[in-house]
């Protein structure tokens, strides 16, 4: 149980209350909503994420979710701690993991991803201190705000797909891209749009910034910038909720549970404060940011700690199946197994290696190792469909081969003979129906679709993190190793 009074730690329903209380402006099917948490699209989503919160804060769970706060002593999140030791790295690994296991791996931006990209911004507060002490001075207080308050930060980092053959600078209108358009004493102001704020809906602020290369005259695009998702002006566009169009919880225990939305971002003259920028105008700044910080190492550590959890989850349900339908001992079955459970292991085995390979900065600072990180990413698109594509060669029509919906169960003609005709060595039919439409849910369902993409472009394109790898890979020590093999010595006779 929670004893939130005396740790401060945020509840799950603390949570739904505050999206109850916030004016946030969401347009879905026609209609502009305000409390995703009250609407059918968003509810299912909405109580996973508090879920995850009630987690963090049982008593059971508070050496592993949480951290001492260095300023109050309180528990706090582990994703807002700076390693600084391997124990450190670790701790977070399994913070993130167990959170994972709550979602199966199916939410990705849950509020510890980009809360450890402020974390790793404030772990470098010099590299902000290069545009002005001020960027510093914010970044240091924003990520000390929102670990002391539990915040669940979103991010839209990504410009607009309108046409990537101009700069931002040179788009048809200058408030095409978020950028700023004005500048006043207290803050800045924003307009334009921004994509994809994963879990946006739910959020309580917004990242918004730019992590694809800008260039000269792209000053206003230069930005990094904390919002509330309630600000004025801020609109969210989530795309499709697959939630809204399922069946029900029987036919769709993923969609309707785990939907964490992905929302095009438009920002309508939204006023940011000056103490939540931390990067103006700066190209050089907005660029530096994921990469001489520990930022993007931190966040895709989570993010890898996930994938490691969903690929664990898949070998899972292709083993269940396959007990299920009696192929579990022929051997082109385990074979097939073995090679899914062989990159699961990779996976899980890199992810550990962030952590043994990790090395410290000359501040102390713990970074992930790059290479252990950059090599699943870079492989991530080619992987992923691999393994899943594993399972549906082993598992023929079984997805497939189940009544249209739980509602069949409710004529008794059809009851009867879906229960005698869809049973199956290990499982009556009911058993076995709710097994594979979970498998469906996961590999073939709409919602499934949606992970597939996002698993391709969650870090980035592949090609981008591939240039991330080869700047990471020690080329000079391979180098050495072919110019010791050009420097042989002759053979004797
Ligand atoms: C489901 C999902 C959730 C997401 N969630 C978030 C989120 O929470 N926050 C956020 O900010 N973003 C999010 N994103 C956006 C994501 O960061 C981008 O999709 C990603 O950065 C790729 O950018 P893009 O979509 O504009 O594709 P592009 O960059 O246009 O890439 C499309 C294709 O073009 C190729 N390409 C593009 N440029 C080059 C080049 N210079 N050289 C070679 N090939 C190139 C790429 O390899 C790729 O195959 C999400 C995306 C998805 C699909």
């Amino acid at each position: 149980m929670a004893d939130t009074q005396a740790t401060g730690l945020r509840t799950g329903a603390a949570f739904l209350a505050g999206l109850a209380a916030s004016e946030r402006a969401i347009f879905v099917e026609g209609e502009r909503i305000s409390n995703p948490a009250a609407h059918p699209a968003f509810k299912g989503g909405a109580r996973s994420i508090a879920r995850l919160f009630d987690f963090a804060a049982a008593e059971e769970n508070r050496e592993a979710m949480t951290f001492m706060s260095p300023d109050t002593g309180k528990p706090v999140w582990r994703c807002y701690q700076i390693p600084r030791t391997h124990a450190d790295l670790k701790a977070k690994r399994i913070a993130a993991e167990k959170w994972a296991e709550q979602t199966f791996g199916l939410m990705g931006r849950t509020p510890d991803h980009v809360s450890n990209f402020f974390t790793g911004f404030a772990a470098k507060p010099s590299v902000f201190a290069a545009s002005g002490q001020q960027y510093a001075d914010n970044v240091i207080a924003f990520h000390r705000f929102a670990r002391e308050n539990h915040l669940y930060i979103a991010y839209a980092i990504v410009p607009p797909q309108i046409d990537r053959s101009k700069p931002a600078h040179q788009q048809a209108d200058p408030t095409l891209y978020a950028g700023v358009v004005k500048e006043t004493d207290s803050g800045i102001i924003i307009s334009g749009g921004q994509q994809l704020a994963s879990g946006g809906v739910f959020a309580d602020y917004i990242h918004v910034s730019c992590i694809h290369p800008l260039q000269k005259g792209d000053e206003n695009y230069a930005l990094s910038v904390a919002i509330p998702l309630d600000a004025p002006g801020l609109k969210l566009y989530p795309r499709r909720p697959y939630a809204l169009h399922a069946t029900g919880a029987e036919d769709y225990p993923l969609t309707t549970r785990f939907d964490e939305t992905d929302s095009f971002v438009v920002f309508d003259n939204v006023f940011v404060p000056w103490e939540h920028v931390f990067a103006f105008r700066d190209i050089d700044l907005c660029r530096d940011q994921w990469w001489k910080t520990p930022a993007h190492l931190y966040g895709n550590l989570q993010a890898q700690a996930r994938y490691a959890v969903k690929l664990r989850f898949l070998a899972g349900i292709g083993k269940r199946i396959n007990e299920a339908v009696g192929t579990d001992a022929s051997p082109p079955h385990r074979i097939a197994m073995g090679e899914l459970a062989a990159y699961a292991s990779i996976v899980d085995g890199m992810l550990q290696a962030q952590e043994t390979m990790a090395s410290f900065d000359e501040e102390g600072v713990l970074w992930p190792s790059k290479t252990a990180l950059y090599s699943v990413m870079s492989l991530q698109s080619q992987i992923n469909p691999h393994v899943f594509d594993i399972v549906r060669e082993l598992t023929g029509s079984a997805m497939i081969t189940v009544p249209s919906s739980a509602g069949d169960f409710d004529n008794p003609e059809a009851a009867a003979d879906i229960s005698r005709y869809y049973q199956s060595a290990s499982l009556p039919a009911r058993e076995r129906i709710r097994l594979m439409r979970l498998a469906w849910d996961f590999i073939g369902s709409e919602f499934a679709n949606r992970h597939h993409q996002y698993e391709k472009f969650y870090g980035g394109a592949a090609s981008v993190v591939k240039m991330n790898m080869f700047r990471a890979f020690d080329f000079d020590r391979a180098g050495a190793l072919v110019e010791a093999a050009l420097r042989l010595p002759p053979l004797e006779n």
